[in-house]
Formats: structure tokens, sequence, C-alpha cells
């Protein structure tokens, strides 16, 4: 297969760069496609395809600017077996995830803010005492920067897309420089669906270079992040002096919390994959287990046979649960902290068996999945994101210490809590530090419910509702009556 060459897209064209990244298979390590290293001149011409697109798209009905994101959705639907492909191959993750979570959820994320905001009521108010009547009208921002991640390209990038077009804003998005193919082949469903031009433009890049020209163009004046926690303290300086609506969607360190009564048969399957789905490149990930005494020992038992079943391997292979890790970086980063782990004294359950690859994924960044025990609240592998297929396994003994120990640490994205008893459900649900708790369940998602993280997780929520206010502005209009 020849070499893919991505180009970025602005102002309805596609347009070559000057520089260009090389973009790796992580099943093989091989480079499978060239994608643009944007510069200062070509984020400057998309913010201006974008700002001079803002007056016509922003004027357009919002039933109008609907009909164009529900076409969208209907034709990335149409393509949702090539573009799922392109999405496993570019990020790793298996072809039946891709086909079943990431395209259908991208897809999802088109149709629902398409009609979402046809049913969004504005405010109004009578005063009588001052004889005044008040009401509220919102308006878009202007020019909307949307920064994505790698984990979830298309998935988390449609997921701010549509909001931001449904309220009438236009785009300048990066993508991940790492997942950046799918982005691209989406710009030819705008073409297809007949986007205006200049409403959306794509440039593709890295996030000290393109990113952070976005970040930092006077005209940009709202921006819309989804990736790491230190990442988003650099963003959050670069726009400290423009004064710049941000949504920061962060890291986390997911617990899950798991008492004596819980019903193991649900438990262990759902928490397999709470921990290793997408080879726990998912921000909602569990990656820290506290079991109650009783059950402990039971539950490792039988959490690491369930593990030692699961299939690593290319995104295509037969019965694949996990692919490979983004990238030789990232491996390495993550197999350091199962290093550390065991120089701390702690036990790796499994996690170091035979991968069994073909030559061809010789080079390809995979490792089974790792469970850690014996391992204290303090080490850096409780307390810190890894990001990869890597859990720890702790006992607890009564709600007030493992509430305590569950919100030790900055993050407060997820948790999930397991009981059959209501009482401790809600108990423990009340009191985590964490934007979303699942009890009984894991990333069950309904988009009217707000998204987002505590602490170090972020700042701002997305949802039907948050995200529309996010990219619009609520301005009231008093008249004197
Ligand atoms: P990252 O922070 O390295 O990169 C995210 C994006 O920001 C990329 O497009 C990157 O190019 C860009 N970027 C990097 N430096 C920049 C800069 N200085 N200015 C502007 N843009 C810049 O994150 P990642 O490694 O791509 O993604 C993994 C992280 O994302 C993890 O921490 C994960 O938890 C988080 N994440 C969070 C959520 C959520 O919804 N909370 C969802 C998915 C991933």
């Amino acid at each position: 297969m020849s070499t893919i060459q991505v180009q970025n897209f602005i102002n309805g064209e596609f347009c070559d760069s000057e520089r260009h990244l090389d973009s790796f298979d992580p099943s093989t390590g091989e480079v499978w496609a060239k994608i643009p290293d944007s510069s200062a001149n070509d984020v400057e011409q998309a913010v201006k395809a974008a700002k001079d697109a803002f007056v016509g798209w922003s004027d357009t009905p919002v039933q109008e600017r609907s009909k164009i994101l529900l076409k969208i959705a209907d034709i990335l639907e149409q393509r949702l077996d090539e573009v799922a492909e392109i999405e496993s191959k570019d990020q790793g993750k298996p072809l039946w995830l891709a086909k079943t979570v990431d395209i259908p959820r991208a897809v999802y994320n088109f149709r629902f803010f398409a009609t979402s905001a046809l049913h969004d009521l504005n405010r109004s108010s009578q005063m009588q005492a001052v004889d005044a009547f008040n009401y509220t009208i919102k308006m878009p921002v202007g020019v909307a920067g949307l920064i994505s991640p790698w984990n979830l390209p298309l998935y988390l990038l449609s997921f701010k897309l549509a909001p931001a077009l449904i309220a009438g804003n236009t785009v300048v998005a990066k993508p991940s420089e790492m997942t950046s193919v799918s982005a691209w082949k989406l710009a030819e469903i705008f073409v297809s669906a007949g986007l205006p031009a200049g409403v959306i433009n794509l440039v593709f890049g890295t996030g000290p270079t393109a990113g952070e020209c976005i970040v930092k163009h006077p005209d940009v004046p709202i921006v819309s992040f989804t990736g790491g926690t230190v990442t988003a303290t650099k963003l959050r300086i670069a726009a400290a002096p423009f004064s710049k609506k941000l949504s920061l969607e962060l890291g986390g360190k997911n617990p899950g919390v798991i008492f004596n009564d819980t019903d193991l048969d649900k438990c262990i399957p759902t928490t397999v994959r709470s921990s290793f789905m997408n080879q726990g490149e998912i921000c909602l990930c569990t990656s820290r287990l506290y079991v109650q005494r009783d059950i402990y020992q039971t539950f490792v038992d039988r959490f690491v046979t369930e593990v030692k079943k699961l299939v690593v391997g290319p995104y295509r292979s037969e019965g694949v649960f996990m692919g490979p890790l983004i990238s030789k970086e990232h491996l390495a980063k993550v197999k350091g902290y199962v290093e550390l782990a065991r120089k701390e004294g702690a036990t790796i359950l499994c996690g170091d068996e035979d991968l069994n690859l073909s030559d061809a994924n010789k080079n390809g960044y995979f490792m089974r999945p790792t469970v850690i025990v014996d391992i204290k609240d303090t080490s850096r592998c409780m307390t810190e994101e890894i990001f990869g297929p890597v859990v720890c396994i702790v006992l607890f003994d009564t709600i007030d210490e493992v509430i305590q120990r569950a919100n030790s640490v900055k993050y407060g994205l997820s948790a999930t809590v397991w009981t059959s008893n209501v009482t401790t459900l809600h108990k423990v649900s009340h009191k985590l530090h964490a934007g979303t708790v699942w009890a009984n369940c894991w990333l069950v998602r309904d988009l009217n419910m707000p998204f987002g993280g505590m602490k170090e997780s972020g700042t701002g929520r997305e949802s039907a509702k948050d995200s529309l206010e996010f990219f619009t502005e609520e301005k009231t209009i008093c008249v004197k009556l």
C-alpha cells in the first residue's frame, strides 16, 4: 500500500503544505501516511477563511445548518466501513471497536447536535415593577479553535465540531498529529454534504506549532481542547492574554470501587472492559481498582483469569480485543510504569506473557494487559495517568476509607461503583471527586448529561445544553414597555 498524503482543508479546498510529518501504523511501526506539518501561515489562512465564512454561516437559519449536519451524519454512516478501517489502521484499535463505537458515535454526534439546537428555548421574563420586558438570545461566538487527541480521533473531534457548527460558529480544527487521516476523510464528506467553504477548516500538524498558533490567534475567541493536563496548562497560559473562552477536557486516574455485595458475574466482564478497552487509552478507563476485603482474593483471581484470555493483535485479527499502543514512545512510557511498580516491590500478576506476533507485526507497539497488586496508594502507578493497559488492584475495608483514598489524586474525571446496596451506591457516588460516576456499569453515555472533569481533569462540561452554552454568548435584551 502506498503512503497516504494527507492535505489541509482550507476554505473548502484541499491544499498542500510545505513540510510534512510521518504518521505511523502502530501495528507495524511503519510510516503509512504523510501529514502536513502546518505552519503559522497555514493557520493564518485557515482563520481568515473561517472569519470570512462566519457572517454567512451564523446568519444561515438554524434549520438549514441542521440539514447540513444531518447530511454529514448520513454520508458518514454510508461510508462507515471505509472510515472505520482508516481509524483502526491509524490508531491501532480493533476494527470491531471502530465499527461499533467510534464511527457510529461520530455519526450520532452530528445527528444529536443537528436537532438539539432546534429545541433550545430562549428565556424571557416580564419585569412588572419597571414596566419592562426582558428576553435573551444566544449568539455564536465566532471562529472556534478545536484541538483533539489521538485516542478516539473522529469520535472526539465530531463531539466538538457538531455543537460548534449548529450554534453558528465557524471552525479551525487540529486533530492529533498521530491520528489525522480520518478527519481528512471527513473533509470529503463536508464537501459532499454541501457545507459552505470556510465553515470548517482543518490544519494538521503538531501541538507546539499549529496548535499553539490557533490558541494564540487573536481572531479565535473560543477554544475547545481535549488532551493531557500538562498541555492544558500551556493552553491556559497562551490563551490568558486574550481572555478566550476555554473548554478543557483532560486526563483521569479513574477509580473503580467494588464492594463485598457486588454481583461479580456482572462486575468482572465490565471491569475488564473498563480497564483495557481501546488498549486502556480512553480517558475514562478505570486504572485503580479498590476491592473490599471479603471478595478481594476471589475478585483478583477471576479478574486475572479473564484478562489473560484477552487477545492482543493487529486491528483485523481474529478475536482481537486490544491493538497496539499509539506510538513507540508511549509504549516505552507505559512499560516504564510497570517497571517502576516492580522496583517498588509490587507483584505483576499478568502482562509478561508472549505476544505471539507475526513477523509483519514484530515492530508494532504491542503489550499485553497488565495487572498489578501489592502496590501502595502513593506509588506513581496509583496517582499518575498511565493511559495504557495497566490496572492496579488494592484492598479496602470501610466506605469512609475508600472514599478518602479514591479522592486522594489530583484528577477527578470518572469513577465506577459496584454494589447491590442502593444506600452505599448513592452515598459513595455523592462523595467521589468525579465528573461522572457509573454505578454498576461503565461508559453508558447520554449526550443530554454533562460530561467533564473536576480538579485537574478539566474545566467545563460537554452535553446538549453545556456545549451549546459554551459555543454561544447569551445576551439579555431589556425593552422598556
Ligand atoms: P496531548 O495533550 O498531547 O495532545 C492533545 C492535542 O493537543 C493534540 O492535537 C496535540 O497536537 C495538541 N497540542 C499539544 N501541545 C499543544 C500546545 N502547546 N498548544 C496547542 N495544542 C497542543 O494529549 P494526547 O496525548 O493527544 O491525548 C491523551 C490525553 O488526552 C490523555 O491525558 C487523556 O486522558 C486525554 N483525554 C481526555 C479526554 C476527556 O474527555 N477528558 C478524552 C480523551 C483524551
